[in-house]
């Protein structure tokens, strides 16, 4: 159904685990050449090895997507591994949970430097080598939570995802007359390592909201970035797609019949 996207080159920013790790999976698995990035090395090292399986090409670069140097590095990475740089996936993000009234500035910097800046930090740095591929794709992760919906405790994460999408239009129309698309998946909630940590009654909690009845899983989100990866989508840049099972449709639990 769609054209072939085997031999791209791809660079996943939180590629080590949960959704970015399906993604890079998925793009490997349609023969692409990926690169994932994170901070944790060991961690990193492990997951590329598992994704490499069956001849797979999946590569770690260590890199904090809060530092530019850091983004600039980790582009470079995939850019020598594989001859250029295709595909950018902006995935790379934290959610920790803090009120307004006991947040620090501390804590909302980080948030808001590795989820928003980083952001701006990995595109910039990409931009030369995604001109050149003259095909070239940006990805970025947001959330329904910020752009659409609300949750007490992660006004910072909220603020860091709404600002996401900011970005992404702006951006896509800077990067259009070099036939770069730049567009934004909305998950809601993913079975992943840094969900799980939020416990199980909050997991509970979400499922009993979804309509499809079951938490999303990263194949569902890697799906949607192969299909915004690829030619057929060429003439898509600036637009988000929600991927929530539903989530965000009922106005109450009663609604949902
Ligand atoms: P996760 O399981 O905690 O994985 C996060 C990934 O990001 C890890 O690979 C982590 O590796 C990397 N990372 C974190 N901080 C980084 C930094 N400063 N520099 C480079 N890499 C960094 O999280 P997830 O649930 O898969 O979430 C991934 C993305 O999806 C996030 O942007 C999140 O906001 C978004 N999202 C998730 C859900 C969900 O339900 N799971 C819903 C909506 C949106 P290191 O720790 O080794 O750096």
């Amino acid at each position: 159904m769609f054209t072939s996207i085997s031999g791209r080159s791809v660079l996943v920013t939180g590629g080590t685990k949960g959704i970015g790790k399906g993604i890079a999976a998925g793009f490997a698995a349609e023969g692409a050449n990926v690169v994932i990035a994170g901070r944790d090395r060991e961690a990193g090292e492990r997951a590329a090895a598992e994704l490499g399986r069956g001849g797979r090409t999946v590569s770690f670069v260590q890199a904090d997507v809060s530092a530019p140097g850091s983004c600039a590095a980790a582009v470079a990475a995939a850019q020598e591994r594989h001859g250029g740089l295709d595909i950018v996936c902006c995935n790379a993000g934290i959610f920790p949970a803090a009120t307004l009234a006991e947040m620090t500035p501390e804590q909302l910097e980080e948030v808001l430097a590795t989820n928003l800046k980083g952001t701006f930090f990995v595109v910039q740095a990409a931009i030369p080598a995604l001109q050149r591929s003259g095909r070239g794709r940006v990805i970025l992760t947001s959330s329904i939570t910020g752009p659409i919906t609300g949750y007490s405790g992660w006004s910072h994460y909220g603020a860091s995802k709404a600002g996401q999408l900011g970005f992404m239009r702006s951006a896509a129309l800077e990067l259009a007359r070099s036939g770069i698309t730049v567009n934004a998946i909305m998950p809601g909630n993913i079975i992943t390592e840094g969900l799980a940590d939020l416990g199980a009654e909050y997991l509970r909690s979400m499922e009993a909201s979804i309509p499809l009845g079951r938490l999303g899983s990263i194949e569902d989100i890697a799906s949607a970035a192969l299909f915004l990866a690829s030619d057929q989508a060429g003439y898509i840049t600036g637009q988000t797609l929600v991927i929530d099972g539903g989530q965000t449709v009922p106005e109450s639990l009663e609604a949902m019949g």
